[in-house]
């Protein structure tokens, strides 16, 4: 496989990953999304919950009086803060199975399509009087302390929100026989947490429309992926093959030829005298025919090279001198067919070129110029950056379509209008070729029926 299409597969893996990621996080972020809906609409049922019936109401009413008047024996150091808290863990057990069973009642009136469960967590207690601040429970991540609700994992739960109740607490106490008023401020905090066992799938149901559809999109581009791929590395073989297959069969032909060419030379000579016309004629035919097939097999063979393969000899050139002299010898085998005119802008401008090569990559644009039509051309050269060289013509001009594909080899235009031109593709793959050995480039500017323009960009070195 080329390095180019190494390449290609590389940058579209990459793409493709790159697309699934964001696919990804656009799946996450919906399903985020929805479960936060979720957690929004069920934890308003659950902040609803203290106000729906009187049994809710009346279990929490009976821990906080009972817990109060423990706390209150704490502040009086009559209990110790194991005790305080063993108290209250007890008395919560002990109206836990009262708060499900109201809880229930509320729920199951509600008709959720869900299993709905809730417990609420103590995080800290702390007390506030006047002599100090007393911390009688802390547990910053609030697991180990329930206060109502259920048992369930934790790992199920789905956080709903952290509450703070702070009051101040007044009560009687007995120093020395003589009634005086206690007082102290509490401080609550606990966190509500809820589980839904159901709610992945509930979720991941709500989302079946859109996951589907990412699937069913993702496999089709990764079809479409596989099948160009595979398309272009097919094509590519075709086109080595073809590249190998021409290049081996104008090889072979050139030794039958050379033969049949001697062979034809020697018939001549030894039938210098006779006079059978017909002989004459036919042997003229196969010499002629034989000749225009080596030209046309030296065509292919010359200007198939890639701009890698070219060996270029560069030298010093003026370039004045050179484009007159390459100019010249264009007119003088076309002196009926066309006019040029010559804008030279620069005077001793020297360049290091191979003359041949790129002698012959301007004839072969000036050359198309007369076969495609046109009955002047108008050569400039300048020096910009580089050194600047257009060929403009008055010719049948190409079409847009065409343009890009003009300098791949063997590619011609579709010219219907003109029978007659014939060619092999060739000349301009091997003068962008050429160019391209010398580090340079080619343009082409083209109007279908008003004239092509192509410049060729040669570096100053
Ligand atoms: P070859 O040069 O190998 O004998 P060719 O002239 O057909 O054959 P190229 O010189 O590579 O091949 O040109 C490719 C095609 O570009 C041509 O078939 C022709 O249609 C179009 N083309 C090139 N130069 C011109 C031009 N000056 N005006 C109009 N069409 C052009
Ligand atoms: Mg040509």
């Amino acid at each position: 496989m080329s390095k180019k299409i190494i390449l290609l597969v590389i940058a579209s893996i990459i793409g493709l990953l790159a697309l699934s990621l964001v696919q990804a996080k656009l799946i996450q972020n919906t399903y985020q999304l929805r479960k936060e809906a979720l957690i929004d609409r069920n934890s308003e049922i659950l902040g609803k919950i203290g106000s729906y019936g009187t049994t809710i109401d009346s279990i929490s009413d009976a821990i906080s009086i009972t817990f109060f008047k423990d706390l209150d024996g704490y502040s009086l150091q009559k209990l110790s803060k194991e005790k305080l808290m063993n108290r209250l863990r007890v008395i919560n057990d002990s109206l836990n199975p009262l708060f499900i069973s109201a809880y229930e009642n509320v729920i199951n009136a509600k008709h959720l399509k869900f299993d709905l469960k809730y417990h609420k967590m103590l995080q800290s207690i702390v007390l506030i009087d006047s002599l100090k601040t007393d911390t009688i429970f802390f547990d910053k991540k609030s697991k180990n302390f329930k206060l109502i609700g259920y048992d369930f994992e934790n790992d199920d739960e789905l956080r709903l929100g952290t509450s703070t109740w702070e009051t101040n607490r007044t009560f009687d106490k007995k120093i020395n026989g003589v009634l005086k008023k206690g007082s102290y401020d509490v401080v609550f905090k606990t966190i509500n947490y809820m589980n839904m066992d159901q709610a992945n799938t509930i979720i991941l149901t709500e989302m079946k429309g859109l996951l589907v559809t990412s699937c069913c999109i993702f496999l089709f581009v990764i079809g479409l992926f596989y099948y160009s791929i595979k398309n272009l590395i097919t094509q590519k073989k075709i086109a080595d093959i073809k590249t190998d297959f021409i290049n081996n069969i104008t090889h072979e032909l050139k030794t039958p030829l050379t033969t049949l060419s001697l062979a034809t030379k020697m018939l001549k000579q030894q039938n210098k005298n006779v006079e059978n016309k017909m002989f004459i004629a036919t042997l003229g035919t196969i010499e002629r025919q034989n000749v225009r097939l080596q030209k046309l097999i030296d065509q292919v063979l010359n200007n198939s090279l890639g701009y890698k393969e070219i060996v270029l000899k560069k030298e010093n050139v003026s370039l004045n001198q050179f484009i007159h002299t390459v100019l010249d010898d264009f007119e003088i085998s076309n002196t009926n067919t066309i006019v040029i005119q010559r804008n030279i802008c620069i005077k001793n401008q020297e360049l290091s070129i191979d003359r041949f090569y790129i002698s012959t990559a301007l004839l072969n644009i000036l050359e198309n110029a007369v076969k495609y039509g046109a009955t002047t051309i108008i050569f400039f050269l300048k020096r910009t950056n580089n050194i600047e060289l257009s060929i403009q013509d008055n010719g049948i001009g190409i079409a847009k379509k065409d343009l890009q594909s003009i300098f791949t080899k063997f590619y011609r235009v579709d010219n219907q209008n003109i029978h007659n031109v014939k060619g092999l593709g060739l000349g301009l793959y091997y003068s962008n070729q050429v160019v391209k050995a010398h580090d340079g480039k080619i343009h082409v500017e083209s109007e279908k029926d008003k004239g092509t323009n192509f410049t060729i960009i040669l570096p100053i070195n």
